[in-house]
């Protein structure tokens, strides 16, 4: 594909967008010059179009890996909404029968479909790969990629894969797409990925409207929830609690107390997971009570903020959840409860994990332990953590810049933590 091709025409005209956001446009021509391409971008950053807007240029259909049915279903009703004949994009995960494979199958083969979603477990089975031998590829996208290391927070051996069965299929330019932006994140990408000469895209993490507060952990945990709400009563929330059984009970105090919440977590049906997302997305409930379970994909623009009730087991997780927080630019509030007691139950449950899950795990821990006893930035600490300098004194929106501690009062917070 020639460098100076019109990427802003298919853009208006496919997409109804005006102009890239970020660096969309570079990446975009690096994959259709045929480089290897990585992306870093925070959700919400426009991932997605750097692979769909190249698939409808070239030659032949892109394989797109993503994790999640559901968001798969999304994307692609998306996609074919804006096509006249409606099968540009097809997925191909464990949720069809045998029928529908074959109908996708069909329309790959007559050349209609330009991108093909495939769960990474699906792409493995040798009957997908056969088929995948026979056409022609034109790239694969690896969506939400961090999911390939165990120093992510959402690590799925599946995506382990994804370079073996690549090979077996057949050549073509890898896009790894992820808002994960750790240096042994980003370096297990790559390795596994065998995308090591892969020009790479990172923007900033920075989200300048969400607002970061620890607060300590006591026994007054649950009125300071209640009260919280209340003071913004009718807004959306998430509350993250690290168990199911503390979901539960929550949400039955909030509820008790007049709060319209719902619990989700893995143990619930997916009948009743989904009424309660979509109850969320319609705004009949107010607060969802949950564990890391919910929210990958979940794309509600006015979440107005986003509470741990316990310390995340780490600060990529908490900056994921908390990322969930005023994705339309607005209000974010996220609020983290913390004790050292929490710290150590923890340390504890790891007890049971293979050693080698133990060491990465406790590392993880120490870190967001230490980002929640600081009285550093909370801004500046987060983006440290993703090789990120933030170089303003004071980011006017966390609590260790609004509200800086004496000496002696961060003294007297830390004791209280470490008592609790
Ligand atoms: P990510 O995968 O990085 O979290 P998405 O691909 O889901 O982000 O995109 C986030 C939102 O940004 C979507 O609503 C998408 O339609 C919108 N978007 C993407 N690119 C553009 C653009 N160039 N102009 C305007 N909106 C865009
Ligand atoms: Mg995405």
């Amino acid at each position: 594909m020639t460098k100076d091709v019109n990427l802003t025409e298919p853009l208006k005209q496919y997409f109804g967008f005006d102009s890239f956001k970020g660096d969309q446009e570079a990446i975009i021509r690096n994959l259709l010059a045929g480089n290897d391409t990585f992306v870093l971008m925070p959700t919400g950053g426009g991932k997605s179009l750097c692979y769909q807007l190249p698939s409808l240029l070239m030659e032949g259909t892109a394989i797109v890996i993503s994790p999640l049915i559901a968001l798969m279903k999304n994307q692609v009703d998306v996609m074919n909404g804006m096509s006249e004949d409606g099968c540009t994009a097809h997925y191909l995960n464990s949720s069809l029968n045998k029928a529908a494979i074959q109908q996708v199958i069909n329309d790959v083969k007559r050349g209609a479909t330009k991108l093909l979603y495939v769960a990474p477990e699906s792409l493995g089975k040798d009957e997908n790969v056969e088929f995948l031998q026979s056409i022609k590829v034109s790239f694969y996208a690896v969506d939400e990629a961090h999911c390939i290391s165990e120093w992510g927070h959402d690590f799925r051996p599946e995506y382990r894969n994804i370079r073996p069965t690549i090979s077996r299929i057949g050549q073509a330019p890898v896009i790894a797409l992820t808002a994960t932006a750790t240096d042994k994140v980003r370096s297990d990408i790559k390795k596994n990925l065998g995308i090591g000469e892969a020009l790479e895209f990172k923007s900033s993490f920075n989200r300048p409207n969400l607002y970061y507060e620890v607060r300590s952990k006591t026994q007054e945990v649950d009125r300071n929830i209640i009260m919280f709400i209340k003071q913004h009563a009718g807004k959306s929330g998430i509350i993250y609690c690290l168990s199911r059984k503390k979901v539960e009970e929550l949400s039955a105090i909030l509820k008790a107390n007049n709060i319209k919440a719902e619990p989700y977590h893995a143990g619930l049906d997916s009948a009743t997971r989904s009424q309660t997302q979509d109850d969320f997305l319609m705004e009949r409930i107010d607060v969802i009570v949950a564990t890391i379970a919910f929210g990958m994909g979940i794309d509600k623009p006015d979440v107005r903020f986003v509470i741990h009730y316990d310390i995340p087991k780490s600060l990529e997780g908490y900056y994921q959840e908390t990322g969930r927080a005023g994705r339309d630019g607005g209000e974010g509030l996220c609020i983290t409860f913390y004790s050292n007691k929490d710290l150590q139950k923890l340390e504890k449950f790891m007890e049971g994990k293979p050693v080698s899950e133990q060491d990465i795990g406790r590392q993880l821990l120490l870190e967001t332990a230490a980002y929640a006893e600081s009285s550093v930035c909370r801004r500046k600490m987060l983006l440290h953590y993703f090789g990120e300098e933030y170089t303003e004194d004071n980011c006017h929106n966390c609590d260790n810049c609004l509200h800086p501690k004496t000496k002696r009062e961060a003294k007297e917070a830390l004791l209280i933590v470490l008592k609790a």
